[in-house]
Parts: structure tokens; C-alpha cells; sequence
């Protein structure tokens, strides 16, 4: 039976083997209160959320891991970094595309290096992937300058 603690201790563990992967590609992992997860390419560094669950932590680690891999991609720059314009339809779209994909890249380097997901992994996807989804679809009404007066 897996008790919480022992369940507790698993995700600590595998929270110290991803802090270690991402050491071992030339990756820093920092944990600060009240940040926003994120990684920082130009300096490559990984931000985690600190004060969150063990297991959140961990997810969010291999979420910015999926990152870390696909910058490390010889095609990244052609396929992410092709449009200019922040706040674009077509840049944010893109965007999207590239966090989808971060969370896929993610998963498959959890399954090779054999550590544990749970059904909560899929739920906090969901939940970062639909805020990404109104933010990229947020737009103004197309005929606005039409209506002035
Ligand atoms: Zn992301």
C-alpha cells in the first residue's frame, strides 16, 4: 500500500532526479516562493514554484524540461521563433503549439527516465493548457474602429 508518506517521498526523489537531469545539461533549477514557474533560456535557468506540493513542483519541472528540450532542437529557432510580434494572433498561436508540445516532451522524458506520473500530472496540464488557450484566443472585436460614434 503506498501511505502518503512514502507517496511524499517518492515525489521528493524524483523532484531531486529531474533537478539533476537539468544540472546535467548544463541547467539551473531554482525554487522560489510566490514565482511563476518558467525557464529563462538565456541564462538557463529553471524557476519552480516553491511553495507548492512536492508532486506540483515535480510536474512543473518536467513541463520546463520539455522546454529545455526543445530549445536544445537543431529545427527550434524555424519553428518557434519564425514570427515577430508578441501579441499577434499567428505569435500566440504559436506559442500555444510550443507549451502543447513542451508538456508532450515533458511526459515522454518522465516515461525514459522512468518516473511516476499520475492522473494529477494530466489535470494540471489541463489547467495551465486552457489558461494559455483564453489567452490566446482573447481578441478584440475585429470591426471595433467601425463602430466608434
Ligand atoms: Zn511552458
Amino acid at each position: 500500500m503506498i501511505t502518503k508518506q512514502s507517496n511524499s517521498k517518492m515525489w521528493k526523489e524524483q523532484l531531486g532526479e529531474a533537478v539533476a537531469y537539468a544540472k546535467r545539461r548544463g541547467w539551473t533549477v531554482e525554487f522560489r516562493k510566490n514565482a511563476e514557474s518558467s525557464v529563462d533560456a538565456k541564462h538557463s535557468l529553471v524557476l519552480i514554484q516553491s511553495n507548492r506540493t512536492l508532486r506540483n513542483q515535480f510536474y512543473m519541472l518536467v513541463h520546463e524540461l520539455g522546454h529545455v528540450l526543445m530549445f536544445s532542437k537543431r529545427d527550434y529557432a524555424d519553428n518557434f521563433l519564425r514570427l515577430n510580434g508578441k501579441y499577434s494572433l499567428q505569435s500566440k498561436v504559436l506559442l500555444l503549439e510550443e507549451e502543447l508540445l513542451a508538456w508532450r516532451e515533458g511526459e515522454n522524458l518522465a516515461k525514459k527516465q522512468g518516473w511516476k506520473l499520475d492522473n494529477h500530472f494530466e489535470v494540471l496540464k489541463s489547467s495551465m493548457i486552457s489558461s494559455y488557450c483564453l489567452w490566446a484566443t482573447h481578441r478584440k472585436h475585429p470591426y471595433k474602429r467601425f463602430m466608434r460614434g
